[in-house]
């Protein structure tokens, strides 16, 4: 994987989270790069009723699809009130998205020792058992049990 390219994806997280919020406070936003090497962001807004509440991927997530092109990495990063910005790995919803552009998408999830510092893993890393492979010939490439 090109690693000038990952820290481009997460330079354009950070940024959107300085940009989108200057007034500092708790935010975050999401980045994903494609295979094109295009970078697209997002962030989510806040609702009255949480429930209704988005995940920071969704706005990236549906750009990729939008442009036709297949997501090969995913960043979501959390800048806390004091300024701290911390790795939010991939929810279970985000990772079923995630799981139709193959085992190898990289997500970034937190390292255990230090929660503001990113380790890439493949998709298929984090979700060892994925429900789908018991489905090989529905799966996409790569999803093998
Ligand atoms: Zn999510």
């Amino acid at each position: 994987m090109d690693q000038t390219a990952l820290a481009s994806t997460v330079a354009a997280c950070k940024a959107l989270i300085d940009t989108r919020f200057p007034e500092g406070g708790e935010n975050g936003a999401a980045a994903m790069l494609l295979k094109d090497g295009t970078i697209l962001t997002g962030t989510a807004p806040d609702a009255f009723n949480p429930s209704v509440e988005v995940c920071h991927e969704i706005e990236p997530y549906c750009g990729a699809h939008r442009l036709d092109q297949h997501i090969v990495a995913s960043v979501c990063l959390h800048r806390e009130s004091g300024g701290r910005t911390v790795v939010l790995s991939p929810c279970g919803v985000c990772r079923e998205r995630l799981a139709v552009h193959g085992p190898d998408v990289l997500v970034a999830v937190a390292d255990r020792e230090d929660s503001t510092t990113i380790v890439w893993k493949p998709l298929k890393h984090v979700l060892p058992d994925y429900w789908m492979t018991v489905f090989p010939d529905e799966m996409a490439s790569g999803w093998t049990a």
